[in-house]
């Protein structure tokens, strides 16, 4: 649907959540199944329109997306009923005699933004939550995925209660437009460079607001002593650069931290398993994706067109601007201040980079600005418990990389440069959710000490009340005084 009929569009939007009808349940339930029903309808049409978009192979289309929207869809619709139910709290001695409960509510006219790199999963995800909270929703999904935009205009209305659910298609100007309006909620997956546009827009209204951002993503590699566990964890590596969107992904590994003496070992393993992946002509194969447009395949272009980088390609650095497609590229220590290594490359360059010791990769991701998503490859234990407690990011694997996103029962999101608030399962439930406080007190008996007129027998009744004091409580209850 397009912008002309905004201003109608926020009214209809606006009317469907007044009349209620998106807090049951049964709605929230048949927009859910909807959703499933199209997914497992459409989805040979959505594997083509990945295709169209960005060259995604059906197999990695299923894993990234459908797959991944199918069980949260499953998921929330077998903890519905869990999540909207309100949750006795424990209530403070003070408040006696009183109960306590949290009941969450839907906070409304909700704006979701994508991406183009998974066009599908990132418009829907989010869309998965806020309906399962009982909201009304539009989604703007990215305009450089056009036949994925499309797909989701067409097909959603045909699934979803149209008075309530709404897919806006445009660009820029469709964007700022649309952040003119006074939205209850704002989830927006993409940079950090418009997410400033979306809060300065938000912030007029006070709208919260979720911020998925990326950033550089490291991978640390300490070099494992058994084979077998160093292959594996190569073959995760290499699937965490090139494997979703050929690099184009928010969670994939941006560089890899090794220490100087394994590093041509470790690019030996990279180079093979490359191979194995996608062959000897990468450019042959439909495993991977291409860059989404033109403009990005020159901004990746200009990244390695400096010759101080350049020089530093120890593999691939192959580009194809015709059929937009850029070969699996490792680079071995660019300069640290090259553009390759201080924003966010987004693509199918790695640059592997040198250290003395593997422990130096704290400092390292320490001195830079908090990324979505540290992996490492270490058996070591107590490595592990330093990356954990000494450095700040989204999340921490250890030993694969990418899986996080399919586990819904960890929060997904970022800290700092690389966003904040978070979603997934239940989390995606309550960011779109109020968590109202609720209590309950009750007239059966009323005690003096929290009122005037003031004195010390009171004091001593409010320490031993805020400080847990059960016995002296009792005691100053019954008239007597604790020696
Ligand atoms: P983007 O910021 O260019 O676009 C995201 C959305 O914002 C699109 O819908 C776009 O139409 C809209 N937009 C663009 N310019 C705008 C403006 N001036 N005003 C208002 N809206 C505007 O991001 P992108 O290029 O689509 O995606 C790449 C970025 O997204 C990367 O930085 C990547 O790390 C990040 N990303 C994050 C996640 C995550 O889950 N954390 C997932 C995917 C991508």
């Amino acid at each position: 649907m397009e912008l002309l009929h905004l201003e109608e569009t926020m009214e209809e939007l606006r009317e469907s959540f007044r009349s209620r009808r998106t807090r049951s349940a049964t709605w929230r339930r048949a927009q859910l199944k909807g959703l499933l029903r199209m997914l497992e309808e459409k989805e040979e049409e959505i594997f083509k329109t990945l295709k169209e978009d960005i060259g995604k192979h059906s197999a990695e289309a299923f894993r990234d997306e459908i797959g991944t929207l199918t069980k949260s869809l499953n998921l929330a619709l077998s903890c519905l009923e869990d999540w909207m139910a309100s949750k006795k709290v424990h209530v403070p001695v003070i408040a006696f005699p009183t109960s306590g409960e949290i009941v969450p509510e839907p906070l409304g006219v909700v704006l979701i933004f994508s991406t183009w790199n998974f066009p599908i999963g990132l418009a829907l995800e989010p869309l998965i939550g806020a309906i399962a909270a009982g909201n009304v929703a539009v989604v703007k999904p990215s305009e450089l995925a056009p036949a994925c935009s499309s797909f989701l205009a067409k097909h959603i209305p045909m699934y979803l209660d149209n008075k309530a659910v709404k897919i806006i298609e445009g660009g820029v100007s469709t964007a700022e437009r649309l952040l003119e309006e006074k939205w209850d909620k704002i989830f927006f997956t993409g940079s950090a460079q418009v997410a400033h546009v979306v809060m300065s827009a938000a912030a007029k209204h006070l709208t919260p607001v979720t911020l998925e951002l990326g950033g550089k993503c490291p991978a640390i590699f300490d070099y494992l002593s058994s084979l077998r566990d160093r292959e594996v964890a190569i073959r995760r590596l290499v699937n965490g650069k090139w494997g979703l969107c050929n690099g184009q992904a928010c969670i994939g590994i941006d560089y890899l931290l090794v220490e100087e003496k394994h590093a041509s070992k470790v690019i030996d393993l990279l180079k093979n398993r490359i191979k194995n992946f996608y062959g000897d002509s990468p450019q042959e194969t439909n495993s991977i994706s291409r860059i989404i447009n033109k403009n990005h395949f020159m901004r990746l272009k200009n990244l390695i067109e400096d010759p101080t980088v350049k020089a530093s390609i120890v593999h691939g650095g192959a580009l194809d601007e015709d059929n937009l497609f850029i070969e699996p590229t490792i680079l071995l220590d660019p300069p640290l201040k090259s553009q390759i290594m201080t924003t966010e490359i987004f693509g199918p360059f790695l640059p592997v980079i040198t250290l003395t010791k593997i422990e130096d990769s704290i400092e390292f991701i320490r001195s830079r600005p908090q990324p979505l998503a540290i992996y490492t490859f270490t058996k070591d234990e107590t490595f592990k418990k330093r990356i954990i407690s000494e450095t700040s990011s989204g999340s921490v694997t250890f030993n694969d990389a990418i899986i996080q996103f399919a586990c819904d029962t960890l929060p997904f999101g970022g800290v700092g440069q690389s966003g904040f608030g978070k979603y997934h399962g239940k989390f995606s439930f309550d960011e779109f959710s109020h968590g109202k406080a609720v209590l309950r007190r009750s007239f059966i008996t009323e005690l003096s000490f929290g009122y005037p007129p003031w004195s010390d027998y009171k004091i001593r009744f409010l320490r031993a009340a805020y400080n847990f004091d059960y016995i002296a409580l009792f005691l100053l209850l019954i008239g007597l005084k604790r020696k």
